[in-house]
């Protein structure tokens, strides 16, 4: 039977059982009681402990590199800075020398300068579907607050390069779905025939 305050009592029960719930002390006690106890949301202490982000969370893009730094996958065909929505990519190069011929670096152009400005960047992931060679992906650090205005926040070639291993780490299935792509598209080996006899 419903009497003045019910309501009121209703949702102070609410709220103190998901109180408990928040406590592993608490949900032993629900579950002691046979009622159900699911894990409670708590507020992460930052940034002591940081929040374990899903593979799909995304922020600013990076360079990724096979190896050494000079083995970037970009080879400085500009397509993700003309694509890029509000144009906050700014490509130099590809690197050439003093005859003006594109310079190469195993086996591929390069280039000289790339350098994104993530306080425009609104991380659509957009460059990374345009690029053919697999050679821009999102990454998760978002730890990046500056105190200046500009200039900190205009990330260089030097400060976008990554290594294959640490997309490998943050986005395990994504990287290696990119592996497998890279691979069945490199040349395979030609067989080697004995020479013919006389
Ligand atoms: S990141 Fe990709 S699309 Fe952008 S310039 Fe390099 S190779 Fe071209
Ligand atoms: S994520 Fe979007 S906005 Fe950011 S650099 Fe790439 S294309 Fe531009």
């Amino acid at each position: 039977m419903a009497f003045i305050g019910a309501g009121v009592l209703r949702g102070m029960g609410v709220t103190f059982r998901t109180f408990l719930e928040t406590y592993p002390w608490g949900r032993v006690l629900l579950r002691g009681l046979r009622q159900p106890a699911v894990e409670g949301l708590v507020t992460i202490e930052y940034p002591d402990v940081k929040q374990k982000h899903a593979e799909r969370f995304r922020y600013f893009p990076f360079l990724v590199y096979d190896g050494t730094p000079d083995n970037l996958r970009c080879v400085s065909c500009k397509i993700c800075e003309q694509e890029c929505p509000p144009q906050c990519i700014y490509i130099t190069g590809p690197a050439k020398d003093e005859q003006g011929r594109p310079q190469k670096a195993n086996g591929r152009t390069f280039p000289v300068e790339f350098k994104i400005d993530v306080s425009i960047c609104m991380s659509c992931r957009i460059c990374v579907d345009v690029c053919p060679f697999d050679a821009i992906e999102m990454d998760n650090q978002y730890e990046l607050s500056s105190s200046e205005r500009f200039g900190s926040l205009i990330l260089n070639k030097q400060e976008l390069l990554k290594p294959n291993e640490y997309f490998q780490r943050i986005k395990p299935t994504e990287a290696s779905e990119v592996d497998a792509r890279l691979a069945a598209k490199r040349p395979k080996p030609q067989p080697v025939f004995p020479p013919k006899a006389p």
